[in-house]
């Protein structure tokens, strides 16, 4: 089992057959994973959660040829990041930045002058879900490029090789 900030990623047969072939993965902390069989459901690696942490180990594992898997509990792939966290707020604090700017003489001291100003918050809310709905698409986007499959639900490590989800 292996951690990627607070993401855990586990080894999993999905109930499967496996060969007792060890494999070293460079790039991920150059630990030995176990590389199953590719018959029925097996996979080689089973990801839990699609944050930063989870989104760039499944990528990875996929471009390195592992068939990977990453389960996550939210309707879109990014975690707190893409989805309330870094980008929300960033896009958020930059137009209030570019309000701030406008309704104090900043703008005023610059030579730009505007008229009446108001604040459309309906709108600014807008455009940060457009911000937001380009990034994670983007991840779900590089998931199906890298042929990972994605699964929405609560994943759970039930055996050291096995994951499953509700
Ligand atoms: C408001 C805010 C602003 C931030 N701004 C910045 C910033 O500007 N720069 C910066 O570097 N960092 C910022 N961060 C921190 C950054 O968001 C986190 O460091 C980063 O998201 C951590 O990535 P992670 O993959 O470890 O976890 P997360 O992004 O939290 O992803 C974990 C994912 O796993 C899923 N999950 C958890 N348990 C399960 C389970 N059992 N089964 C299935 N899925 C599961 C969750 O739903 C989630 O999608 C900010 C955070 C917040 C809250």
């Amino acid at each position: 089992m292996l951690r990627f900030g607070k993401t855990i990623v586990s080894e999993s047969t999905y109930g499967g057959r496996f060969c007792n072939r060890w494999k070293t993965v460079s790039g991920l902390c150059s630990a030995k994973i176990r590389k199953f069989s590719d018959s029925g459901g097996d996979v080689d690696l089973v990801v839990v959660g699609s944050g930063p942490g989870g989104y760039v180990a499944a990528i990875k594992a996929a471009q390195l040829g592992m068939k990977t898997v990453c389960v996550e509990k939210d309707k879109t792939l990014g975690g707190t990041c893409l989805n309330v966290g870094c980008i929300p707020s960033k896009a958020l604090l930059n137009n209030s930045h570019l309000y701030h700017q406008a309704i104090s003489n900043d703008f005023a001291n610059r030579g730009i002058e505007v008229g009446e100003l108001k604040l459309n918050l309906g709108q600014m809310m807008k455009q940060k879900e457009t911000a937001v709905n380009s990034l994670t698409g983007g991840i779900a986007h590089l998931f199906k490029q890298n042929k990972i499959t994605e699964i929405h639900g609560h994943g759970k490590i039930t055996s050291p090789n096995e994951v499953s989800f509700v």
